[in-house]
Formats: C-alpha cells, sequence, structure tokens
C-alpha cells in the first residue's frame, strides 16, 4: 500500500457472547494514544451479528468511526470469512496502522492478514509510541522467551501489530462521545471457502475465569504430582478463586494448557497471586507480574521468585499449605 495515501488507526474489534470482549477497551486506549499522536482518527471494525449496541459502546471508548458488518454468517469467528473481509477492508481504507488483540482471534487472523496484505505483523506488543520524525509506530515486544525486549518499527503499511491483553489501561467510557456507524456490506461466498465448521463446544472452564480473577493459586513443578494440585484447587475455592500454573506444570499434564500463566499461556493481574513451587522464571513472571500482591511459597530460599514476590514464605509447601487452608476455612465469606 502506498505510504502517503495510508491514514488512520483502525483495530478489530473483538464481539463475543453478544456483546464487546474485554481487549477491546484496550485497543481503544493504545489505539487512540497513537491516533492523537498522528494526527489521525481512530477506527474499528466491528464483525458479527447482532452488534449495533457494540458499535455505539466502540464510540463512547474514543473511535470515532465503526465499520459495521452485521450478518448472521458471521455469529462466530472463523479465520476464511474474516480474513476476506479484514483484506477488503484494508485495501478500500488503506489505514496507517492495523491493530488486532493478541486473542485466540489476533493470533490466527494476524499472520494470515499480513501475508494476504504482503506486510510485516510485530505480536504480542507491549507498548506503542509514534516516531514523530518518520510517521513509524515503534512496537515494543518480548523476545527470545521473553529474557530481552525487542523494539521493532514497520516500513510498509498498514504497520500491523497485535497487542497483548492486559498489556494497556482500559479506555475509559463517554457515553456522551458522537462517532460515525458505517454498515460496509459483506456478502459471504462459502464456496470460495476450503474450510467448514461442523461442530463447536465451549471449552469447560468451572467457576471464575483465570483471566478475570481476582485470586490465583498458582502451581509449579514443585508441587510433585497432578493429585496434590487438588490441594491447591481447595486453597483458590476457598479464596473465590481460580487455579493456575507454569508450564512445568502444564508440560507435566497436571493442569490443562488454558491455565498456564506466562508469556505464552495466560497473562493476568488479579489482586492476589499465590505462587507455589514455582521457580519465577522470566517466562512465568511475564504473566503474573501485573499482580497487585504476589506471595510465593519456596523451599529454596534463592529462588528467584522471591526477587519479585511482596511476602515469601521459604519452606517445603507441604508443611505450610494444611494451616493455611484450616485459618482459610475460618474467614468469613
Ligand atoms: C519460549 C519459552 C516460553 C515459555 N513460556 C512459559 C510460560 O508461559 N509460563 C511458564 O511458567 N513458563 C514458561 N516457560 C518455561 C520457563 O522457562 C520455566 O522453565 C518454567 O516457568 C519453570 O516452571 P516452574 O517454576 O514450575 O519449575 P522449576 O523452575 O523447576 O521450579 C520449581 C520450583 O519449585 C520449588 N520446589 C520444589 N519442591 C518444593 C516444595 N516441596 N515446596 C516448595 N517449593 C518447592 C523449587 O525450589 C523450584 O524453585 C517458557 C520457556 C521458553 C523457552
Amino acid at each position: 500500500m502506498e505510504l502517503n495515501q495510508s491514514k488512520g488507526v483502525i483495530f478489530l474489534a473483538e464481539f463475543r457472547n453478544q456483546g464487546l470482549a474485554e481487549i477491546n477497551a484496550e485497543l481503544a486506549s493504545v489505539g487512540l494514544k497513537i491516533a492523537r499522536q498522528l494526527g489521525e482518527e481512530l477506527s474499528a471494525v466491528l464483525i458479527g451479528s447482532g452488534t449495533t449496541n457494540s458499535a455505539q459502546e466502540l464510540i463512547s471508548l474514543g473511535v470515532d468511526k465503526v465499520y459495521l458488518i452485521d450478518n448472521p454468517d458471521f455469529t462466530r469467528y472463523r479465520s476464511e470469512p474474516y480474513l476476506a473481509v479484514m483484506s477488503q477492508i484494508c485495501q478500500e481504507l488503506q489505514p496507517n496502522v492495523l491493530l488486532l488483540g493478541h486473542t485466540e482471534v489476533g493470533r490466527d487472523l494476524g499472520p494470515r492478514l499480513a501475508f494476504r496484505l504482503n506486510i510485516g505483523l510485530v505480536p504480542n506488543c507491549i507498548d506503542l509510541e509514534m516516531v514523530s520524525e518518520s510517521g513509524n509506530v515503534q512496537m515494543t515486544r518480548p523476545v527470545y522467551g521473553g529474557k530481552t525486549i525487542g523494539i521493532f518499527t514497520v516500513e510498509n503499511r498498514p504497520q500491523m501489530a497485535t497487542v497483548g491483553p492486559k498489556r494497556f489501561e482500559p479506555a475509559p467510557k463517554d457515553h456522551t462521545r458522537q462517532g460515525e456507524i458505517i454498515s460496509f456490506p459483506y456478502e459471504i461466498d462459502e464456496t470460495s471457502f476450503k474450510k467448514k465448521i461442523v461442530d463447536f463446544s465451549e471449552g469447560c472452564v468451572e467457576g471464575v475465569k483465570l483471566e478475570d480473577a481476582e485470586i490465583i493459586v498458582s502451581g509449579g513443578r514443585g508441587i510433585g504430582c497432578a493429585e496434590d494440585f487438588e490441594k491447591l484447587k481447595e486453597l483458590a475455592q476457598i479464596l473465590g478463586g481460580c487455579i493456575g500454573g507454569s508450564r512445568a506444570a502444564v508440560d507435566n499434564e497436571w493442569l490443562p494448557s488454558n491455565l498456564q500463566v506466562g508469556i505464552t499461556g495466560k497473562v493476568v493481574s488479579p489482586n492476589l497471586y499465590i505462587a507455589i513451587g514455582i521457580s519465577g522464571s522470566i517466562q512465568h513472571m511475564a504473566g503474573c507480574s501485573a499482580a497487585k500482591t504476589i506471595i510465593a511459597i519456596n523451599r529454596d530460599p534463592e529462588a528467584q521468585i522471591f526477587k519479585m514476590a511482596h511476602f515469601g514464605v521459604v519452606c517445603d509447601w507441604r508443611k505450610i499449605l494444611p494451616p493455611i487452608l484450616e485459618i482459610c476455612k475460618t474467614l468469613p465469606r
């Protein structure tokens, strides 16, 4: 796409269960920051069925224009139709900056769209900042498994990035804001798609979702076996929280992969994160360092996690967990 013809910041809004997903307020927040720095408009593309109220909500989050594709064929995310719509929108609107969430949708669609548009993609950004002389956006992301931070710019347009969840403060809502909702008619041609969804089932999540939990009890390799994770689950349950774990716990199949915390797992920001038998690798801490309070239980006083934790207990978790459980059971609910 022509460099000097490209204008505006645009993001793909995520519509789930008849409402806006949480990532939208974060995309609006970082999108607005870049749009202001560029002196350009912020737009969102909203694809789904029954989306009109959500379009208005996007405007209240700071979006100037919402391109709306409201079509029952788009009830669920599907790679090929989304790819077809998004590439057509990008060809027509020629945005300067294109943002997606680093979510299931963005991780699936981003590389496909970048390939289709023949542009670069910087995934999982934790910061975006405009470089004033060049008009390029400086995109910051963890590299080498989170051991260091890389800063990238993209020469072609749109400058495309996926934005990590919980990396930006959500944009506040202003219900008095005015904006434009533009219908973008798009007819799906099913014959042009190679894949067909034959069935869909929601993953079973008991209780609070990990990403939304205020309290997380997280276990690592130090827990030792799947059976002992049950004791951590008991603590999580008593505290009204959620269980999580390190990649080592997931690799050992003590926990399902959707409960992994870290750079290749979920990024969480609970009020309380209790890390038990976790060493505190940089890849794990990248997922939980935003927690307001971290309590670490580890038998090794030199464990890395004690450098990040607000409170630490140097002890075999098997000794300390039973009295903690007893005390927690007596707490008022
Ligand atoms: C590209 C890449 C991406 C990665 N992504 C992630 C990620 O998203 N999330 C993640 O977690 N990891 C990730 N990892 C792996 C990461 O580097 C570590 O290997 C992993 O986090 C270690 O898990 P752990 O702390 O449970 O295990 P360990 O490092 O083995 O630590 C176990 C800890 O338990 C303590 N312990 C043992 N027994 C007890 C006991 N009885 N009581 C108390 N303490 C005890 C030990 O002292 C030790 O500190 C990634 C690695 C790479 C290369």
